[in-house]
């Protein structure tokens, strides 16, 4: 069956999007909009303003003056809780158009949007929302000043300014991940969205002003990165950036920041290791590790690419995850038949194929798909990759894109260092029945997160971020919340 989108929905991408600065929303002339593609046809089905570098010069000015004049950062933690439990509630609201809206610009399935996505983008005001009545320093007790009476505590401040540079295969959840925890600090913010996926981030934004979020404190500028990106991780007002996307561009912040050597919290890229040993249950497996690579057609940072398989299993498992990935459904997001969408643009889906084609130059074997599917929109097939080797570029760089390479192991200790072999440190899965081994190999693998027979599965009690050159920081969880937070420390002597 395929669903029929909302009138509201219809209205929101009628009109030409403006941006939000200090609680206005501002349009700009033609010459600087965005066109919003369909990925599932190709078509322009909306139109953003793009902001310009004196348009987020102005949002970087409203959310400082904000942040100054302590308009959000004063509101006591309980009245802060209330607005963030609002814009949960709000989120639910309207969760058929921002679900929409997550299938029409970013290409998402419309059940995994709306079941998913939504819930967990308010999820993330509620969690946060709790937080800002328990966010507490301590008291302690120096030695320092020998018996002199002393009271000593700390205290957490928000950060200041935060940057918020988002990637395209997320974006609500990614704006939510990030404006959640930042406002339950008291930080003012400045949000860029990337240039294909703006839609859902701006009605979000209106949900934070209905939600009574105050002027100036959430700024929206939709714009490039070279322009817009470059102007908030440059400027001097901004206190902290918090970037999701790829390592090569969170290098490049790196660089942008250092002026008033800003803090950074950076969410990249990942070639993440599903291990599988003998005893696992194969079935239930061989879905598993299909779902943590072609969910969200393999855009997803903590996507299963490289799948480690031990050798008594090896064939009888690649010969059913072969026949499963033959059988999954592609098409556009809203027929609840299909199981994966389009890949998001001409451009990755053409980069996704040079991929493939360049392993197989290698001496890589396509076992399953490889190719596009030839109709409208930027589709392909889901594609499992054999007779890989270590080195090749297939088995060590990310490619965003529904593609899984398979290579058998013969004993623990190669699997692992294998499965360490890698720039990027984000996720990895095992799948076993054998609880001690699972722990055993996950104590050893160098990732952020791990699951043990599951793939992908995200929490905000969970915090989440990568070691090595898959970021810096953590979001979620407490850890995610003390990034937008500075610590004071206090000394006070108490015989005066
Ligand atoms: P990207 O790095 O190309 O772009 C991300 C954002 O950065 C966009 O908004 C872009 O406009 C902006 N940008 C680009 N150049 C900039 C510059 N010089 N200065 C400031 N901003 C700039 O990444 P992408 O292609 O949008 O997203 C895919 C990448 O994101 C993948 O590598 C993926 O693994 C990663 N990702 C990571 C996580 C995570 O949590 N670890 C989550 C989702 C995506």
């Amino acid at each position: 069956m395929t669903h029929v989108h909302s009138t509201a929905t219809r209205k929101f991408t009628s009109e030409t999007r403006p941006f939000l600065i200090c609680g206005e929303w501002r349009s700009t002339p033609v010459s600087q909009a965005i066109p919003c593609i369909d990925p599932a046809t190709g078509n322009n089905i909306a139109t953003v303003c793009g902001a310009s570098r004196d348009d987020a010069t102005a949002a970087i000015e409203a959310a400082r003056r904000s942040f100054d004049e302590r308009s959000w950062q004063d509101k006591t933690p309980a009245e802060k809780a209330k607005i963030l439990w609002k814009v949960a509630d709000l989120i639910e609201e309207h969760a058929d158009v921002l679900a929409e809206l997550e299938v029409l610009d970013g290409g998402k399935l419309f059940d995994a949007a709306k079941n998913g996505e939504v819930p967990m983008a308010a999820e993330s005001f509620r969690y946060y929302a709790g937080w800002t009545t328990k966010l507490e320093g301590k008291t302690s007790r120096i030695s320092s000043a020998g018996n002199a009476p002393f009271h000593c505590y700390t205290e957490y401040e928000p950060v200041g300014v935060v940057g918020m540079i988002l990637p395209w295969n997320g974006p609500l959840v990614m704006a939510a991940w990030k404006l959640a925890p930042a406002l339950a600090a008291g930080c003012s913010c400045v949000v860029k969205p990337a240039e294909q996926t703006c839609l859902s981030t701006l009605y979000l934004g209106e949900l934070l002003m209905l939600a009574g979020v105050p002027a100036g404190v959430v700024n929206i500028v939709p714009g490039s990165g070279s322009v817009v990106g470059a102007a908030i991780s440059e400027s001097p007002l901004v206190d902290k950036i918090s970037f999701t996307g790829s390592t090569a561009t969170g290098k490049q912040l790196l660089e942008a920041a250092k002026g008033n050597l800003k803090k950074l919290t950076l969410e990249l890229g990942g070639k993440s290791p599903a291990i599988v040993l003998a005893d696992c249950d194969m079935d239930k497996t061989v879905e598993g590790v299909a779902a943590g690579i072609f969910s969200g057609a393999g855009q997803v940072c903590v996507a299963g690419s490289r799948l480690y398989v031990e050798r008594p299993i090896y064939d009888e498992f690649v010969q059913k995850l072969v026949q499963h990935t033959n059988n999954i459904q592609v098409g556009e997001g809203f027929d609840e038949a299909n199981e994966m969408g389009p890949l998001i643009s001409e451009t990755h889906l053409q980069s996704v194929l040079g991929f493939i084609q360049e392993a197989e130059k290698s001496g890589a074997c396509v076992a399953a798909g490889g190719t596009r599917i030839k109709r409208d929109g930027f589709f392909m097939r889901p594609t499992v990759l054999v007779d890989v080797d270590d080195k090749m570029l297939i088995a060590t760089e990310e490619v965003f894109g529904p593609v899984l390479v398979v290579q058998a192991f013969d004993d623990l200790e190669d699997v692992i260092s294998r499965a360490n072999a890698s720039d990027y440190g984000l996720a990895a899965s095992v799948w076993t029945s054998n609880v001690g081994k699972a722990h055993q190999i996950i104590r050893q693998i160098r990732a952020g997160i791990s699951w043990v027979n599951c793939h992908g599965l995200p929490d905000m009690a969970m915090p989440f971020g990568g070691f090595k050159q898959s970021g810096w920081g953590r979001e979620a969880g407490l850890e995610g919340l003390l990034q937008y937070c500075e610590m004071r420390s206090v000394l006070v002597n108490i015989a005066h």
